[in-house]
């Protein structure tokens, strides 16, 4: 038989890939030192080597995530993968599920566990009693509104009704401080592309012994296999089991880039990086009052210090500005997401990008859109 579609023209041309300054939501830059990781030799996902890796990364995980749980991994795909990990491990039909929706991700998380059951119900302390949920999402960092949701009482609160606690912190996580043991949350779960500043594609998660429970006792399979937190756990080595078989092939390339954003992370201590994200961010949030600018967040102690909101100026095009500043400062920002599209530019500052250095190169890129882009009279 012959080949009816010929190799594509366009790639007899060279990968080009430009260099930009990325201080969207994320994915957030990647330093050299992490890139370089990623780039070291393909070896099999089952070779010893790639287990220690492993091993140095469920370690740095729960460092990260402040957690003694064992059942501490690192699902191969991106954040979403991690929630519904969470969500299709601990649900099953007949269940009832609650979540805090402040921006998309709460919606998100409803959105997935309808999947599995009838209906999801919205946020109120009331709801935990009325409803006796199985599960409740909370996202600590909603990146979609730039607020930064308070944890404490909350997991105690959930175990008051037997409810399991699950926290989405892939905006937050290292940037604002989480203790995933004291706050008593069951399942966390985070991304690798904001402030890990580590290619997007892995997602750190954890689930404390009460939601292993909750796993162990179900009647059904979960409806995802590759999700299965039995046959992650095992592939993991958190089971304890004397063999671990072959579940998917790992993407080693991207454990090897993990693994080195947490060494870095470790590097400069959590507590560290909790402090530089919150100077940076009062000195961010200061510096756009001046150039005239509102935060869409008013409460400065609910601000997400790593993703900024800003009220998208009044009299302004929010697209002409971003990509007036793509173009001429090569660098991006975003516009809104799911409820607060339309109404905010989005700034993240995470990881490496967190400096007062970048900080000034945002403002005055603003600043320069804000005199170059056209304004309506009305
Ligand atoms: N949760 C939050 C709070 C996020 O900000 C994001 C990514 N913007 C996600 C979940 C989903 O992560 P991913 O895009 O890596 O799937």
């Amino acid at each position: 038989m012959s080949l009816r579609v010929p190799p594509p023209q366009s790639l007899r041309e060279a990968l080009k890939v430009p260099d930009r300054y990325m201080f969207g939501p994320g994915p957030s830059n990647v330093p050299p030192r992490i890139l370089e990781a990623g780039a070291r030799p393909v070896i099999g996902h089952m070779h010893p080597e790639i287990f220690e890796i492993m091993s140095d990364i469920k370690s740095g995980i729960q460092y990260l995530f402040q957690t003694q749980n064992k059942m501490t991994f690192a699902v191969s795909g991106t954040g979403h993968s991690a929630m519904e990990c969470a969500i299709f491990n601990t649900v099953e039909p007949g269940d009832s599920v609650l979540t805090a929706v402040n921006g998309i991700w709460g919606e998100r998380a409803a959105e997935m566990a309808e999947r599995i059951v009838k209906k999801g119900f919205s946020w109120s302390v009331f709801a935990l009693s009325k409803h006796r949920p199985a599960l409740f999402f909370l996202a600590h960092g909603e990146s979609s509104t730039g607020v930064l949701h308070p944890l404490d009482g909350i997991g105690q609160l959930c175990h008051k009704y037997n409810c399991l606690f699950l926290v989405d912190s892939v905006a937050s996580m290292g940037g604002s401080p989480l203790h995933m043991d004291q706050q008593e949350i069951d399942i966390l779960y985070t991304g690798s592309q904001k402030v890990l500043n580590a290619p997007p594609g892995t997602a750190p998660i954890s689930f404390s012994e009460r939601a292993c429970r909750k796993i162990s006792s179900r009647k059904t399979k979960p409806l995802s296999f590759f999700l299965d937190f039995n046959w992650l756990t095992n592939y993991w080595g958190c089971d304890d089991k004397p063999t671990r078989v072959y579940h998917h092939t790992g993407p080693v390339t991207a454990f090897y880039s993990l693994r080195e954003s947490l060494a870095v992370l470790c590097e400069e201590g959590l507590e560290a990086s909790w402090e530089r994200h919150r100077t940076v961010a009062e000195y961010f949030h200061a510096g756009l009052e001046n150039i005239g600018l509102k935060l869409f967040v008013k409460d400065k102690q609910v601000r997400l210090p790593t993703v900024t909101t800003i009220i998208a100026p009044h009299g302004y095009d929010w697209k002409e500005i971003t990509s007036y500043i793509m173009r001429t400062h090569n660098l991006e920002i975003s516009g809104g997401l799911g409820p607060s599209a339309g109404l905010v530019l989005r700034v993240g500052l995470m990881g490496c990008n967190s400096s007062r250095t970048n900080v000034d190169m945002v403002l005055s890129a603003l600043t320069d859109a804000l005199q170059h882009c056209h304004r309506s009279k009305v």
